[in-house]
């Protein structure tokens, strides 16, 4: 990234420590300063100036779903993306041991495609969405229960599992959010997460370090972050990183911190990112080939109502 790494005395939102390293200084998306920096002590890559809780709030009801996507309501495509992201989920948490009919909540639920999928599949499920346009669209296209607010507002409890889909690189407080999910699991519950991976080899450059991302997890990190609250059952990290936790009837005082083995193997990849490693061993080069079938699939949905385009995914073989 054109950056040689150095020492800095930043202070980890995880776990406290003041030793660490600065990876990055500029926005990958727009001309802006952004300090990121990695804790020597856990591993969390990390924004070292975070925006404060009211702005984050403001930019998650309204704007963020306009600023990426360009919409107020999920396009087709993204609704098949979506649709073929969830039965995918679905599958690996059926590897992990969940069984289907328990009550799920899926948090940061979206245009609500996870929900209705889940509810397909035999759970009971429900979902929170902060953003106004999303959750109305989500109850009224697919019928699903989603409520429009933020995690602190949950007061719903008993849940046999909480799912978290690409949300959690955008919550300031990490640790809060695992005490919260572990109140609202029931003893045994299990909480699904799935977050980019910053060790993974097919991230750009470009794409690598920007603002909506306050933290950028690794399996280290990740499972670091959990530790008092949760063990790990389930964890794929080839591509993005997808973990499964199990409640833990007590709970931990502390961090339980990644060993130094994986603090060494997450600063190595840290050190090994950028063009050259995108293009050769990312399948950057590949990238746009594969992207022209996808197109094609997605063009033949493009006048399916949402509903339709989901059901005909569930009625895939896997499911
Ligand atoms: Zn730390």
């Amino acid at each position: 990234m054109g950056l040689k790494r150095f020492f800095t005395m930043h202070k980890c939102r995880l776990c406290g420590a003041e030793s660490s390293s600065v990876w990055s200084v500029k926005d990958a998306k727009i001309a802006e300063t952004l300090v990121i920096f990695m804790c020597n002590t856990c591993a969390l890559v990390q924004q070292a100036n975070l925006p404060t809780d009211e702005e984050l709030h403001i930019y998650y009801s309204h704007n963020y779903r306009e600023e990426y996507k360009s919409t107020h309501q999920p396009k087709p495509k993204y609704v098949h993306r979506a649709g073929k992201a969830a039965l995918d989920r679905l599958a690996r948490m059926r590897k992990a041991g969940i069984s289907p009919g328990a009550a799920l909540l899926d948090i940061g639920a979206g245009g609500g495609e996870f929900v209705y999928m889940a509810q397909q599949a035999g759970f009971e499920s429900r979902g929170v969405e902060p953003h106004q346009g999303y959750s109305e669209f989500a109850r009224d296209e697919y019928g699903v229960k989603i409520d429009t607010c933020q995690i602190s507002d949950i007061e719903h409890k008993g849940f046999g599992v909480v799912t978290m889909f690409h949300v959690l690189e955008h919550l300031a407080h990490p640790t809060q959010v695992m005490i919260k999910v572990h109140q609202m699991l029931k003893e045994g519950g299990y909480f699904v997460v799935e977050v980019p991976n910053i060790t993974q080899k097919d991230a750009s450059p470009h794409n690598i370090y920007f603002k909506a991302h306050l933290f950028y997890y690794s399996r280290p990190s990740l499972i670091a972050a959990a530790s008092p609250y949760f063990d790990q059952v389930y964890v794929e990290d080839e591509g993005n990183l997808f973990i499964v936790f199990k409640r833990k009837d007590h709970v931990l005082q502390g961090l339980l911190t990644p060993s130094l083995v994986d603090i060494k193997g997450v600063t190595k990849r840290l050190d090994e990112k950028g063009w050259r490693e995108y293009l050769f061993k990312g399948g950057g080069l590949t990238k746009v080939f594969t992207r022209i079938p996808k197109a094609l699939n997605e063009h033949k949905i493009k006048h399916m109502r949402s509903k339709a385009i989901l059901d005909q995914i569930h009625k895939l073989p896997n499911f």
